[in-house]
């Protein structure tokens, strides 16, 4: 492509050609070319910069163009760009799953590599299935999922997500139907009545023969609402799915890398899932990867039951690249003191958000690591507030009542307060 294109060429070409997500064709909403991404900054290619507040959705936590990163994808393009992954392996992939397993619970050792958080999640609900029909207990199919849960797009992942107030409700009838526990009620810093269990521990108590699995985001609901919950939740879950002998799958493609201010979310818990997916910032951004890692039991049911072998592999799995970009961004984590950076974060998102409590259409304000909520009291329109961000020179997209950010680990203490600043005056002009 030797042509540069003006602004509106590209916003008229994009209207004419691109199915943006979660979006119409025919009455496409605005959407922003970027030229260019470095630091905590987007350029537009009109030359405005914005400051990232979404790390785009969870990924960039180095921010953008990082010169670590860059050098890792540059030198493995040296070596090799993709294999496939059957019958064949390399150092990046190799590399890397030693890396995740051992800053994951000890108790999972196995990773299988995929390339997005939604197939990392059909791959861990195979891997549920799977196992139980292996040890001869083929009923066990169903899984519990979560009220206000999110666990991708694809159609084994959109049969966990929350099936009245989630995103596929038009897909219900052709999704394989699971169980629905409410959400725990119980805030982040408190300990977890029994009450908030009971209806898990009645659906685990009338179900479990036919159930392979509970699986939760731990600690955040994310697409589902950004709620935080009690660790203490994941400590009393753990007890009952092994009292009802169910698996425990944990979805930390959000939360995982630092995100909650523990590498996984599921440290504050101390708890081990059976079956752990990650994806999103496990490249700093840069690629599309996903893992799903498992422990002993299910990697070695599956292996020697009837079936032999585990039925998945995607054509992208274990990409190169991607791995060696991985290993970059977990290396690069890992040699700073990220938890300060986060607590930093966190700090400066209570600070600059607080003012929004004293807003009358708001109806809570919470930050957890470096989280940072508003939630309305009534949802706002996209199309009327995006452009309210875009001309505070910042880059923050709401969703139905909430107007939240997980900026980059190296935002800085100015731009965080440009960022929660414009995120609290935009809150009150919409009011
Ligand atoms: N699980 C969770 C918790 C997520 O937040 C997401 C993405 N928003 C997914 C799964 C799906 O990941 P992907 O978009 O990479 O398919």
């Amino acid at each position: 492509m030797t042509k540069t294109w003006s602004w509106r060429q590209l916003q008229a070409a994009d209207a004419q050609s691109i199915w943006h997500p979660y979006a119409s064709a025919t009455r496409a909403p605005e959407v922003y070319p970027v030229a260019s991404a470095a630091g905590v900054r987007l350029t537009l290619a009109d030359g405005r910069e914005l400051i990232d507040g979404m790390a785009s959705w969870w990924c960039a936590i180095h921010g953008y163009n990082h010169p670590v990163l860059n050098r890792a994808v540059q030198q493995q393009l040296e070596a090799m760009s993709h294999v496939m992954f059957g019958g064949l392996t390399h150092a990046p992939a190799v590399k890397l799953a030693r890396i995740l397993t051992d800053i994951t619970p000890a108790s999972l050792d196995r990773v299988f590599f995929s390339d997005s958080g939604s197939v990392a999640v059909e791959v861990a609900l195979k891997m549920a299935i799977q196992y139980w029909y292996s040890v001869g207990q083929p009923r066990k199919q169903k899984l519990i999922a979560l009220r206000n849960g999110y666990h991708g797009d694809t159609f084994g992942a959109m049969s966990l997500c929350d099936p009245d107030t989630g995103m596929h409700h038009l897909f219900g009838d052709v999704l394989p139907r699971h169980f629905f526990a409410p959400a725990p009620d119980v805030p982040f810093g408190e300990r977890c009545d029994e009450r908030s269990l009971s209806a898990m521990e009645e659906l685990l108590a009338a179900h479990h023969q036919d159930l392979a699995a509970v699986i939760v985001e731990p600690v955040v609901q994310g697409a589902g609402g950004m709620r935080f919950y009690s660790p203490d939740y994941l400590v009393q879950l753990r007890a009952l799915c092994d009292a009802f002998d169910v698996l425990l799958i944990f979805d930390e493609i959000a939360t995982g890398f630092g995100r909650t201010g523990k590498l996984f979310a599921l440290e504050h818990a101390g708890v081990d899932p059976d079956i752990l997916c990650v994806g999103k910032a496990l490249t700093g951004g840069y690629m599309t990867l996903a893992a799903t890692l498992c422990n002993r039991r299910i990697s070695q049911g599956i292996s020697e039951g009837e079936a032999g072998a585990f039925m998945h592999g995607p054509t992208f799995m274990a990409n190169p690249l991607a791995c060696a970009t991985a290993i970059a961004s977990i290396e690069l984590l890992l040699s700073q003191p990220w938890q300060r950076c986060v607590q930093r974060i966190g700090e400066g998102l209570e600070r600059g958000l607080a003012p929004a409590r004293e807003l009358p259409g708001v109806a809570d304000v919470r930050t957890l690591g470096a989280i940072g909520v508003i939630e309305l009291k009534q949802p706002v329109d996209m199309q009327q507030v995006q452009p309210m961000f875009v001309e505070r020179g910042v880059w923050v997209r709401p969703f139905g009542k909430l107007v939240y950010c997980m900026p980059p680990f190296i935002t800085n203490d100015q731009d965080l307060a440009a960022l929660t600043g414009a995120m609290v005056e935009t809150v009150a002009a919409v009011e």
